[in-house]
């Protein structure tokens, strides 16, 4: 827990937020600025700052993030139209928080580029 990033504050229940599926590894709440009609946040509970920070302890958690992702997937309906997962990673990705998170985006048809 670091008090001063705003995704542990959420984790903690000290700042609200729209949480739609919690576990021992992962929060996912709504991102509070959507890209796509459903733009849902899977945050890890350790502070991993971001990428460049994973290591071998959070294998677990991490490797738990693409089977809660195609759970939610399915549940929203999107699992046959498609959906995407985004991890942005330092100053050119455009990381805005600094604590590890992956954006689950669908909804939408979304742009064939990447980046
Ligand atoms: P990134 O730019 O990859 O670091 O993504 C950070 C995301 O967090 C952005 O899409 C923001 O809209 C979202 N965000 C920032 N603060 C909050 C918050 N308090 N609740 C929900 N989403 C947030």
């Amino acid at each position: 827990m670091d008090e001063q990033c705003i995704f542990c504050r959420i984790i903690n229940k000290k700042v609200p937020s729209d949480i739609v599926y919690e576990d021992d590894h992962v929060v996912v709440f709504k991102d509070i600025n959507p890209q796509t009609p459903i733009h849902l946040l899977i945050v890890p509970k350790a502070h991993i700052p971001s990428l460049n920070d994973v290591s071998a302890e959070h294998t677990v958690a991490l490797g738990h993030v693409p089977i809660v992702a195609k759970k939610l997937a399915a549940e929203m309906g999107l699992g046959e139209r498609g959906w995407r997962l985004v991890i942005n990673c330092g100053e050119e990705a455009c990381q805005s928080v600094f604590h590890l998170h992956v954006h689950l985006l669908g909804g939408r048809m979304m742009s064939g580029q990447m980046a």
